[in-house]
């Protein structure tokens, strides 16, 4: 195999010579952006495509984020996971809001809601958790605390396109769900997002904020932001819609694969995905556990130094980042399963055209390591 460089993934693109139909519409009709005819079918298919109710594109998720936020009137206090891309907790800064961090569950490094009722003041008014790597949170039991206490719920489904549990679209969960469709994502439009919501009336404030708040021509009702999608990356959106089943099926395999190679090398963990009936395979961690031989940064150098780059997602984590560190909440004693968890994940690549040797090659290394340090101490 060629000794170019591995990294995490690769951005999935369609056939040049397809999108350029969709270029010669936009050309010649001149609507780029403000929901034109591409934004309005991306919302459309999108919606079949996923099975939600409402859905409103955004520029990125980050923009979502902060405009889901603005739709609920969140205040206050926002419970939240430390364990995650740290655009979830800086749409609370963004918004005046405190994040309070609560502590993850070891299995499936989401939120623990046992944790969350001793997070809740009277300043809290949401919850926003995240699925990480798209495996769904407990929803049921998430739910079930914010009907006690009266809060909304704002899941950060970046990693979730497509993912469904046994009632369907997990983006069906909480009031509102966000998508992200950068360039590092499942289903990518270069840049972009979406806000899922259940109603009209939502979808509607969701739409003005995300275009500075216009009605109509000459009212104004909110401090809204630009959050527009354009018609170029809408258009994209569409595109990549068509080849997408494929692209879950090629990342199932290669998910598969690493599955099988890494089944019985001692010190590391596949997560699993149960309470998913349909997954995306959009990332690929393992945690290095104390029994391999050697620590998930020694793996991580290891690997780089064998052309292989692995993301260490997610390290550090946003609690610990500077704009955070000093909320009781941040403390490492806070937040002890987030703690070891970054110090041991790995994410390793995983992108729809990956040739199965880069799995094969990355198992092998990883397998050569851990019986390495047994061979290396009985060549002695
Ligand atoms: C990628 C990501 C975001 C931000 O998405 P953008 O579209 O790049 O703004 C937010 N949250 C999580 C969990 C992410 O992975």
């Amino acid at each position: 195999m060629k000794n170019e460089k591995i990294y995490v993934t690769k951005p999935s693109l369609p056939p040049l010579e397809e999108f350029i139909p969709s270029l010669e519409a936009i050309w010649n009709n001149r609507v780029l952006t403000n929901g034109g005819p591409f934004h309005q079918q991306l919302e459309q298919e999108l919606c079949n495509h996923l099975g939600v109710k409402h859905i409103s594109l955004f520029s990125n998720a980050t923009v979502a984020l902060l405009t889901a936020l603005q739709a609920l009137r969140v205040t206050g206090e926002v419970i939240t996971t430390p364990y995650s891309f740290v655009a979830t907790s800086h749409s609370l800064l963004w918004n005046g809001l405190k994040p309070v961090f609560v502590d993850i569950d070891p299995v499936t490094l989401n939120v623990d809601p046992a944790k969350i009722e001793a997070a809740i003041t009277q300043q809290t008014t949401a919850i926003m958790p995240v699925h990480c790597y798209g495996h769904p949170c407990d929803v049921d039991a998430i739910q079930k605390i914010a009907d006690l206490y009266n809060l909304k719920v704002i899941y950060d489904a970046a990693h979730s396109f497509g993912v469904e549990d046994e009632r369907g679209s997990i983006l069906n969960h909480g009031d509102l769900s966000i998508l992200s469709f950068h360039a590092t994502k499942v289903f990518n439009t270069f840049e972009g997002g979406a806000i899922i919501c259940p109603d009209v009336k939502t979808k509607t404030r969701i739409d003005q904020l995300k275009n500075f708040g216009y009605v109509d021509e000459v009212t104004v009702v909110a401090p809204g932001t630009n959050g527009k999608m354009s018609e170029f990356n809408a258009a994209l959106g569409l595109l990549q819609l068509k080849y997408i089943k494929l692209a879950l099926e090629r990342r199932g395999l290669i998910d598969g694969a690493y599955r099988e190679r890494l089944r019985g090398v001692a010190g590391i963990e596949c997560l699993d995905r149960s309470g998913e009936t349909v997954s995306n395979f959009s990332y690929f961690p393992i945690l290095v556990r104390p029994d391999y031989p050697i620590s998930r940064d020694g793996l991580y150098e290891r690997l780089k130094e064998n052309s292989i780059h692995p993301r260490r997602y997610f390290y550090p984590l946003i609690s610990s980042f500077s704009m955070y560190r000093s909320l009781p909440s941040s403390q490492p004693s806070n937040l002890p399963v987030a703690t070891e968890a970054a110090q041991q994940v790995l994410c390793l690549p995983i992108y729809p055209d990956m040739e199965m040797e880069i799995v094969d090659k990355v198992c092998a290394l990883i397998a050569s390591l851990s019986t390495g340090a047994f061979t290396a101490s009985r060549d002695i």
